[in-house]
């Protein structure tokens, strides 16, 4: 989506799991812990994808998108579909997405990503200090974009 701001990308997080797996200083049953909620708003609201799971490689992982953000109000915290994203990003301000990839073969579940969507995105003409009083509410001390992030926002302009 061209609105993405403030991506965070957790790949990196995600292979040192996996190389913790491999090294076994963790359990399969450590990371595969999704839980029932998750593989539900995985069946329900979860995008297919192409990948192979890390773990069982038996099933494709699916992503499942979770919004967040004051304007939600009680939707907040619920899975949406890909498809309904950029619907709420035409009607809100500003809310926060993470990406989750469930394995609903084997229970793994990780962080893909996470970043901002929303109308205040898509103002062309929107003063410098308006992203920095944009950050606010539960998940945005947690959203601080490092330079890879950076990087891609400067990449889309
Ligand atoms: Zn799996």
């Amino acid at each position: 989506m061209r609105t993405q701001r403030q991506v965070v990308d957790y790949s990196l997080r995600k292979r040192a799991v996996l190389r913790e797996l491999l090294a076994g200083r963790v359990g399969t049953y450590d990371v595969c812990d999704a839980s029932p909620y998750l593989k539900n708003a995985a069946r329900f609201h979860g995008e297919p994808t192409e990948e192979r799971c890390p773990i069982c490689r038996s099933e494709n992982l699916t992503h499942v998108h979770y919004i967040y953000g004051d304007e939600l109000k009680h939707s907040a915290g619920q899975a949406r579909t890909l498809t309904e994203l950029p619907v709420l990003a035409m009607t809100l301000r500003e809310f926060q997405v993470f990406v989750v990839e469930v394995c609903l073969g084997c229970d793994w579940n990780h962080l893909v990503e996470q970043y901002l969507l929303g109308r205040d995105g898509l103002a062309g003409d929107t003063e410098d200090g308006a992203e920095q009083g944009a950050v606010g509410g539960t998940a945005a001390s947690a959203a601080v974009p490092g330079p890879a992030a950076r990087r891609r926002r400067e990449a889309q302009r």
